[in-house]
């Protein structure tokens, strides 16, 4: 009985956490390509093209949230889709157990992670029937900095910069514009839209993410979606949002959209944003051996060719080199726009760490210190720990706690992505400190940046909250917010409001 369908699914769970579909990286080369160089953008995706080389290159995890995996198989009828799913389970399991998955599983009610990305809805799978003989399993993994940019419109609505959306097609435009500029970067742009016109709020959703398996090149079957589809690829890139929210030429590098029908009573316009790490996948399996009879979205006879052919992130000569811990006036000396090269102890520190510490004293000091808001894959390796992918997370889930621990434990540079608000950014002008932005998703890049991981705290928090001790080297960052009160996130929304509104 399928005798290899464990390893088909375990090789398509490797794959797409670890390369890049050729579609994604025609994108993503393209969007490099119409950078100037030496622009903030342009330092970014060369960050960028280099990580999806490494990940392929060593099988690592592009971005160290691998996300939450969403199976969508189609079977003959009359197969065992009990069975399937516990070889499905098995094989996520051993990603996990390899490293090429993040132990992403989290339950809600005790917030224990269950260490095997398996628990009450992880994974996703739906099944399918149809009258092929072969089986037909497509993976997309989505992690959660763009999932938690999802947004979902009931029209009519006002929108800000953007006024009344109608029930009509251009009503529908109106609300993706929207989604991709309350996006700005947190979304690790530049992203990929799933759009769903109608259904009710579960199936709106659901439709809308299915539309993520679709080729970012093909064309809509329905001419009056795809013209809209066309059109909002045609000016969203105007809008100047720009990878990870830099600034920049491309903002989006697709959209997709569906539709269901609806109650007389609503109009639900549902976004799925998924980020550059755009990571799915598909396999068609053989009924009988449940081996690979072959690819979708790739052909393995084409390897397909690197991103760069050269070293990735250049030097220019007027980067700044810093050793944590770091004084107050080497942060206030810097500003918005500097690259800074850290060097020297940083400490991981997300959602449950921040919380901890505002109750109870730092297990380390983090006088002059740098955080960083990061959920890595560490793998143990004897008695010591291997960091497998090092990216940031969003940053701006701290912003409740951020400003009170930069205050209390003199941190001086807090490294993330998307950046933060207004309650940082005053307490970075009060206390002398600085927000470097990471280039979001490039956690092959920065794992290599990580020379030794000397030890952890709070490890009963899971792998991806807990706080990790890192020792790095040349770790590129931008600065995005400095001690002046400038904020670069700050300004790029609002100059992009005003482009907004000339779309309406
Ligand atoms: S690239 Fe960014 S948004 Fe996408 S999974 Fe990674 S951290 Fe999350």
């Amino acid at each position: 009985m399928l005798a290899t369908f464990f390893e088909s699914v375990l090789d398509l769970i490797i794959r797409t956490s670890t390369d890049l579909a050729p579609d994604v990286r025609t994108a993503m080369k393209a969007a490099l390509n119409v950078e100037p160089a030496g622009t903030q953008a342009a330092q970014a995706l060369t960050i960028i093209a280099e990580n999806i080389d490494q990940a392929a290159s060593d099988e690592g995890a592009i971005c160290q949230d691998t996300g939450l995996p969403t199976f969508e198989i189609r079977v003959p009828k009359g197969a065992d889709q009990v069975w399937m799913t516990e070889r499905i389970l098995e094989a996520i399991a051993e990603a996990t157990r390899r490293g090429k998955l993040r132990p992403n599983s989290v339950d809600s009610i005790t917030g224990k992670n269950s260490g095997n990305n398996l628990g009450p809805g992880t994974p996703t799978i739906h099944f399918y029937q149809w009258d092929r003989d072969e089986i037909d399993c497509r993976l997309l993994l989505k992690g959660g900095g763009c999932e938690n940019t999802n947004i979902q419109y009931a029209v009519p609505c006002e929108l800000p910069h953007l006024g009344r959306a109608d029930r009509t097609l251009d009503g529908v435009r109106k609300c993706i514009l929207h989604a991709v500029w309350q996006a700005q970067g947190k979304g690790c742009s530049p992203g990929a839209l799933g759009v769903c016109i109608g259904g009710d709020r579960a199936s709106g959703y659901q439709h809308a993410k299915l539309q993520l398996l679709r080729t970012l090149d093909d064309v809509n079957p329905v001419p009056a979606l795809a013209q809209l589809e066309a059109a909002v690829m045609a000016t969203v890139n105007d809008l100047g949002i720009g990878t990870m929210g830099f600034g920049g030429r491309t903002t989006l590098i697709g959209c997709k959209i569906g539709a269901l029908n609806r109650l007389p009573a609503c109009y639900f316009v549902s976004v799925a944003y998924d980020c550059w790490a755009f990571r799915r996948l598909g396999v068609v399996l053989d009924t009988k051996t449940g081996a690979i009879a072959r690819w979708l979205y790739r052909d393995p006879a084409h390897p397909a060719l690197p991103m760069i052919d050269q070293a990735g992130f250049t030097r220019t000569g007027r980067e700044v080199v810093l050793a944590a811990p770091i004084t107050e006036e080497q942060a206030r000396s810097l500003k918005v726009g500097d690259v800074v090269l850290l060097n020297g102890r940083m400490y991981t520190g997300r959602d449950a760490v921040h919380s901890h510490l505002m109750h109870h004293d730092p297990p380390v000091d983090l006088q002059g210190g740098v955080i960083y808001h990061c959920g890595p894959v560490v793998l143990k390796d004897g008695d010591s720990w291997r960091m497998m992918a090092a990216g940031p997370t969003t940053s701006i889930r701290e912003e409740p706690y951020q400003g009170d621990l930069i205050r209390k434990f003199g941190v001086r540079a807090v490294v993330g992505k998307g950046g933060m608000g207004a309650r940082t950014l005053s307490a970075l002008k009060e206390a002398g400190a600085v927000y470097l932005s990471a280039i979001g998703g490039a956690a092959q890049f920065y794992a290599r940046c990580v020379r030794s991981v000397p030890g952890v705290s709070l490890l009963e928090f899971g792998v991806p909250e807990a706080m990790w001790h890192m020792d790095v080297a040349d770790f590129p960052t931008i600065v995005t917010m400095d001690a002046h009160g400038n904020s670069l996130h700050k300004d790029i929304e609002t100059a992009s409001a005003g482009r907004l509104e000339t779309m309406a």
